[in-house]
């Protein structure tokens, strides 16, 4: 743990050296003793400690300084630091000061110089203060902390991104935490959201999600200059290809764009996984795939593709930083999407009360209060089921006459046996609105169109999915929905499929360009299921065993 911090200032380098030796002497094995010779230097010093988290229990200061004095400063760092104690060093003639101190800054004490012998006059008036700091005092974490605002969407991706990576972070509402603020606003312009401060001292302003992972230490780069295999998506299907990839030998790289363990990562428990008695929650499975897949070889590069090309016979995934990666076989396990609300007012409140998908960090922040999920299948149950645990009731809006039509019955008896989820069926949510944060929620009755309106802090959407094919349009052969269409699907009537020039009729699993497979979600006629994906992100290893033997 890092020691509390005890700070010392005065301008006379003799009394400043005088007073470290004393307090070093006494406090060292409890406390870092830093000492500043003018009030602007110890502030400074003040904001850099702030900024890595470290506590200050003790600010004991010269009350005569020439630019700022005791007081001043004193008046100054509490804004930072409004839990320290504050001693003023006071001459015999400047009693009135330190009296003036006692009022305008709630001085604990003040010390005469000189406090010889400091057994009798410095350390028993400082051990009390100490100690009745160390009893009231919340230690800061010393952690990743992320300051934000509820109502700044960009602090709400930089939580989702940490938490779905499972980086542990303290989360500070600058609104309610003052000292967090005032040092926001000391780095210049206080609006732009989140700040993540970092133990080393170090800030990122408003990060994107490369330059986060990149401070935190996650790969964002391929070490080598080619593979044997390249998994694109690290959801169910692209963790299981990357571990039967990499533990069978194959050069694997997996590159995902948000975090390992895709849909099935934000799934509060899944249920029905083979294996998993009591379930497993989608954090828990994509933290052990990713680790069996590392363990096996295959590195796991925290950044998206933006497009794929065929330079035969090898192929070359662009990242989004504009490298590129070549290999002989690619497989795509890109999944879907979530399909957009397209109604009025949930733009400007995404990330600020409106959500798509279960946004498990938001639960806490929505206690109490009153939340809609709009949808009816497996997802939208769970998050229901999910969000019921903290907020005070859960309104179900439902656009069909029941949920028996789209969700598994065991989740149907659970949401049944809920006394704070109500399910409201044949509604249609027709705007949503609110100043900064959600507040209503408009839906109307199907099928006469009467129009209500509900209260509501958040509304968390499950309203279906669309396929994540935008990288390979124009290159893969895809269905109606756009869903990528492999093996014997390519060749409904026999024929082969267009610019295919092999003797051969594409494989299972294979797309209509030769070397590029598909697994999972995105795949045309999969079963959009965590076991099904997992089943198809491991049986296309096998078919491209069978294809790099010919390449
Ligand atoms: C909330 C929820 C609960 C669910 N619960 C269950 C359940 O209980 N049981 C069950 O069987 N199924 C459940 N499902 C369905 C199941 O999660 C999916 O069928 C499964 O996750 C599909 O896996 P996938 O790997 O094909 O795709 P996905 O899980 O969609 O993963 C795709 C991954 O690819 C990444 N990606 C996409 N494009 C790119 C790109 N260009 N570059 C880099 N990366 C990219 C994405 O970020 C994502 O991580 C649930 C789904 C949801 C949303």
């Amino acid at each position: 743990m890092v020691k509390p911090v005890i700070l010392t200032v005065d301008d006379d380098p003799e009394v400043l050296g005088a007073i470290e030796r004393d307090l070093r002497q006494h406090y060292r094995s409890d406390y870092r003793i830093l000492k500043a010779g003018s009030g602007r230097e110890a502030l400074e010093a003040a904001r850099q400690l702030k900024q890595r988290g470290t506590a200050v229990a003790l600010f004991l200061v010269d009350e005569r300084m020439p630019e700022m004095t005791g007081t001043e400063f004193l008046r100054e760092v509490l804004r930072l630091y409004p839990e320290s104690r504050r001693v003023l060093l006071t001459a015999y003639a400047d009693t009135q000061a330190a009296i003036s101190g006692i009022n305008e800054v709630g001085l604990d004490h003040y010390l005469l110089k000189p406090w010889d012998p400091p057994a009798e006059r410095l350390y028993p008036v400082l051990d009390d203060l100490l100690s009745d700091w160390t009893a009231h005092v919340r230690l800061p974490y010393e952690g990743i902390r992320v300051a934000g605002a509820r109502s700044s969407p960009r602090s709400f991706a930089v939580k989702e991104f940490l938490s779905s990576n499972q980086v542990p972070y303290h989360w500070i509402d600058v609104d309610q935490d003052l000292p967090t603020r005032e040092l926001i606003s000391s780095f210049g312009d206080a609006t732009r959201l989140p700040v993540v401060l970092f133990p080393d001292g170090s800030r990122l302003v408003a990060p994107t999600n490369r330059e986060l992972a990149e401070k935190i230490g996650m790969q964002t780069r391929a070490r080598l200059p080619f593979y044997d295999l390249v998994i694109v998506g690290g959801g169910p299907a692209g963790l299981a290809a990357a571990v039967y990839g990499a533990s069978e030998g194959l050069r694997t790289v997996l590159v995902e764009q948000s975090a390992p363990g895709g849909q099935a990562g934000t799934s509060s428990r899944i249920e029905n996984y083979l294996g998993f008695p009591s379930g497993v929650s989608g954090a828990d499975l994509a933290r052990r795939a990713t680790t069996q897949a590392r363990r096996f070889g295959a590195e796991v590069i925290a950044q998206g593709a933006v497009a794929l090309r065929r330079e035969d016979p090898y192929r070359v995934v662009r990242l989004a930083d504009g490298t590129d990666v070549s290999c002989y076989a690619v497989v795509l396990a890109t999944g879907v999407s979530v399909r957009m609300l397209e109604v009025s007012g949930v733009e400007p409140l995404l990330g600020i009360g409106a959500y798509y998908g279960a946004a498990m960090t938001e639960a806490a922040t929505y206690r109490d209060q009153d939340v809609c999920i709009v949808g009816a299948g497996n997802s939208a149950g769970q998050g229901a089921l999910f969000f019921s645990r903290y907020a005070r009731r859960v309104t179900m809006l439902v656009r069909a006459d029941s949920l028996g039509k789209s969700m598994s019955q065991y989740l149907i008896d659970r949401i049944m046996a809920t006394p704070n989820i109500e399910v409201v069926t044949r509604v249609e949510v027709t705007a949503v609105r609110g100043t900064g944060r959600l507040e209503k929620v408009a839906i109307c009755r199907l099928p006469e169109r009467e129009e209500r309106e509900l209260d509501a802090a958040a509304m968390f959407i499950f309203i279906g999915a669309r396929p994540r094919t935008e990288m390979v349009a124009g290159l893969l052969e895809l269905d109606e929905q756009g869903y990528v269409l492999t093996g014997p699907a390519l060749s409904p009537s026999g024929q082969r499929p267009r610019n295919w020039t092999l003797d051969r009729d594409p494989l299972p699993f294979e797309t209509s360009v030769p070397g590029v497979f598909a697994a999972g979600d995105v795949r045309a006629g999969s079963s959009k299921r965590v076991a099904a994906a997992v089943g198809e992100g491991s049986g296309a290893i096998g078919v491209v065993h069978s294809y790099l033997e010919t390449v």
